[in-house]
């Protein structure tokens, strides 16, 4: 009898312990927002099962229960662009809030590999387009290597040297064996068609509206670096804007182009108009861009063909190495741009003033093209935070986190349905969130010191785990999930 009172009284205490324990994690009483929906109210977040199960005003209890009071909880946030794969990389995004980073402008060469290594192995969600770049490369015969450099993980490993494969036009047989080759990624789950254009000056107009031919054909976006910057005819930035609008126009694919900044940098404004006109007139066109006034890229790719100075309108001063700060000259120049080992080069083309506009732009969506070497890898979502909002007033909060989360969740749409889960603070959404402080949020990367991680994000929730914990990475936890193209399914 006694051990049937005990048994009882332990099936009525676990009950109760059930019912206590309603939700796996809440987040208490933030000033939880969402832009799709505009809600922008104190409320409890209650998660479970790796998805949002409830937003509300009455109290929730979970098996965890953080106070969120003073601070600002909010979609985690998306980049569209990110280049930088590795734990390192990953580390800085999520203190700067990233709950996804994907590398949609030029992509990897093994799809299929690339997301084979990553799978457990990821502190957030990734994913990678079908690289146009690296299909040519192997169809010339010089193949990019498939895995990252230990030295210079990020950009140059995606980007082949300058020679016949980037710079000599492809023959239709050789263009028919490019987009079979992306049609295998596509079928290894690619969630587009990357292009870097200006990296294959070689490829002719018709080899690339042939790639968005495929894109069209198989449903899928195409992000693209585009071919020319500066204001010299033939070969101007308003040129390159008008190619990929145009390729987009008779296609019917959908285009995004990636930082409209730095390709764009003077006529930043008037690149928007162009996307603006083209979005008028119902094609689907989108972009986004980082807040720095410089970029960074191969030293030795095809960006530096003979002409560079003059296009741009800079010289060999302001071209700088990430690592030492040392600014080329000539010399300097020639060796490493003719040398077979890549490096990385930091690019002082844009002004502060024109960055400002392009950033607060209602079009333009923030993303990063991050990879080590260059502080827009550990600092972009934090730094529009804290100047665009916070300095400067030339964002409200909602804006910009508009421009993190539920804008490219939406151009993410155009890859894959688990877009729609993504980039909202809503029931039934999934719980990639991002709690941070609005007061204090700051980047603190500087190009001397470009892995300096950012403050201000207090937790970070990847797919219901909880990675950042008060401020720290929480350590031997690898929550991030593939996010994968039709091709896959
Ligand atoms: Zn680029």
């Amino acid at each position: 009898m006694r051990k049937l009172i005990l048994s009882f009284c332990l099936f009525v205490f676990s009950a109760t312990t059930v019912t206590a324990q309603q939700y796996d994690l809440v987040l208490e009483g933030g000033r939880v927002m969402d832009p799709e929906t505009g809600l922008d109210a104190v409320r409890n977040v209650g998660i479970r099962d790796g998805k949002i199960a409830r937003i509300s005003s009455e109290a929730l209890s979970g098996r965890r229960v953080i106070s969120a009071r003073g601070l600002v909880v909010a979609p985690g946030f998306i980049d569209l662009h990110q280049h930088g794969q590795e734990l390192e990389s990953q580390r800085v995004k999520a203190l700067d809030g990233a709950t996804t980073a994907l590398e949609l402008e030029i992509g990897v060469p093994d799809v299929g590999r690339f997301l084979k290594e990553k799978e457990g192995h990821s502190l957030i969600h990734y994913g990678t387009s079908a690289s146009h770049v690296a299909a040519r490369a192997l169809v010339f015969g010089t193949p990019l290597p498939a895995g990252p450099s230990k030295n210079q993980p990020g950009i140059p490993e995606i980007l082949p040297k300058s020679g016949p494969a980037t710079d000599q036009p492809a023959t239709l047989e050789q263009i028919e064996v490019i987009r079979e080759q992306l049609r295998a990624e596509l079928d290894a789950g690619a969630l587009a068609i990357g292009m870097g254009i200006q990296y294959t000056p070689g490829a002719t107009r018709l080899e690339v509206i042939d790639m968005f031919r495929l894109a069209a054909e198989r449903k899928v976006p195409v992000y693209t670096h585009m071919r020319s910057s500066g204001r010299i005819e033939p070969g101007s930035a308003i040129e390159s804007v008008s190619e990929v609008i145009g390729a987009a126009a008779v296609t019917g694919a959908s285009l995004h182009i990636v930082h409209i900044n730095s390709t764009c940098a003077s006529d930043g404004l008037e690149c928007l108009s162009l996307v603006e006109g083209a979005r008028a007139r119902g094609l689907d066109v989108t972009t986004e861009a980082y807040p720095y006034i410089a970029g960074m890229t191969s030293i030795n790719s095809a960006l530096f063909n003979p002409g560079w100075q003059k296009k741009f309108g800079i010289s060999y001063g302001e071209l700088v190495l990430p690592e030492t700060g040392e600014h080329l000259t000539k010399e300097r120049f020639d060796e490493l741009h003719n040398s077979s080992a890549t490096h990385s080069v930091l690019v002082f083309s844009n002004t502060q003033e024109m960055v400002d506009k392009v950033i607060t732009h209602p079009l333009v969506m923030i993303a990063s093209d991050g990879a080590e070497g260059h502080p827009r890898n550990a600092g972009t979502y934090s730094r529009v935070l804290a100047q665009y909002v916070r300095e400067k007033g030339a964002l409200t909060l909602m804006d910009a986190i508009r421009k993190m989360t539920l804008m490219p969740a939406q151009m993410l749409e155009r890859s894959t349905p688990a877009g729609r889960q993504k980039g909202r603070l809503q029931e039934g959404a999934d719980a990639d969130i991002v709690v941070f402080d609005a007061a204090t949020i700051s980047d603190r990367s500087t190009f001397q010191k470009p892995m300096e991680p950012s403050v201000g994000v207090h937790y970070l929730v990847v797919g219901g785990t909880v990675l950042v914990d008060e401020g720290k990475i929480v350590p031997e936890v690898f929550p991030g999930r593939a996010l994968v193209g039709p091709g896959k399914r």
